[in-house]
């Protein structure tokens, strides 16, 4: 099992928000997460990858059967986990191109595979596919991007740092479909047993492209459904409110 997450509780200052979360991922799975506003799926993304702001009061999440709770996010970075954030940040003063290769770098390290004229090949073909202007290696990180091409640089962060784990907040939120078609592209390029995803939305249209292989609704805090890619369906006819009925949280 890659990912797993037992009975997890977490708090945002005195705030409780995950309410004992229940997952799995096995390696090479593509799972779904959805669920209405403020149910805590930002959080459980942030939760996984160590954020700070967030407490953990009582549970376990286990990555690649290591409990990672007290690993820094840096840690959990080098150990295979990625996250691409709902509101990338900007990051004034670091180019595109410095931010890629220390990070690859590093987290590439123990691979010993990182060489640089490759390094810059491999950015550069990325962008192509991407539909990247290759003068964003000189820009500065995330600054003055539109809301695409924000989405448009975490994709490429994970094709280039090749994540066991890939979680995806929202990547598809305000894409329009050219820019949602290459956000799943990428996606699948990593698809394979080497590779999970974990992967955040409101909208059915990535889903058909991704195909993913289960899907949990949150509400409050909690997973409350699980099931297959017919569930998406569903929720686009039906909505949220008859889950909440018949499970009653
Ligand atoms: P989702 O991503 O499912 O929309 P979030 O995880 O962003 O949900 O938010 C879950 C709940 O946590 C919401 O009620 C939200 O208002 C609250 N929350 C998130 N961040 C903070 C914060 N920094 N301080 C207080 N409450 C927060
Ligand atoms: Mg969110």
């Amino acid at each position: 099992m890659l990912l797993q997450i037992e009975d997890l509780h977490a708090r945002i200052e005195t705030k409780e928000i995950l309410r004992g979360v229940n997952l799995r991922i096995q390696l090479g799975e593509i799972h779904a997460l959805m669920g209405p506003n403020g149910s805590g799926k930002s959080t459980l993304a942030n939760v996984l990858m160590g954020h700070p702001s967030y407490t953990v009061t009582s549970g376990r999440i286990l990555f690649d059967g290591k409990d990672i709770l007290e690993t820094d996010p840096e840690d959990r970075a080098a150990l295979g986990m990625f996250l691409a954030f709902q509101y990338p940040v900007e990051v004034p003063g670091v180019t595109v191109g410095k931010f890629l290769k220390r990070s690859t770098e590093i987290l590439r390290a123990e691979k010993g595979s990182f060489n640089v004229t490759r390094f810059i090949e491999e950015v550069r073909s990325l962008m192509d596919t991407m539909g990247m202007d290759r003068s964003f290696i000189n820009r500065y990180l995330n600054e003055g991007f539109s809301g695409g091409e924000k989405k448009r640089m975490e994709i490429l962060q994970m094709l280039l740092f090749r994540p066991k784990l890939a979680i995806l907040d929202e990547t598809d939120s305000g894409l329009d479909i050219d820019a949602l078609r290459i956000v799943a592209q990428g996606v699948n390029r990593l698809r394979g047993d080497r590779f999970s995803s974990l992967i955040i939305t409101h909208y059915q249209r990535i889903l058909e492209y991704l195909k993913p292989d289960k899907v949990h609704i949150m509400m409050d805090g909690r997973i409350v459904l699980s099931g297959g890619a017919e569930l998406v369906g569903e929720l686009e006819t039906r909505g949220y409110d008859w889950i909440r009925e018949e499970v009653q949280v």
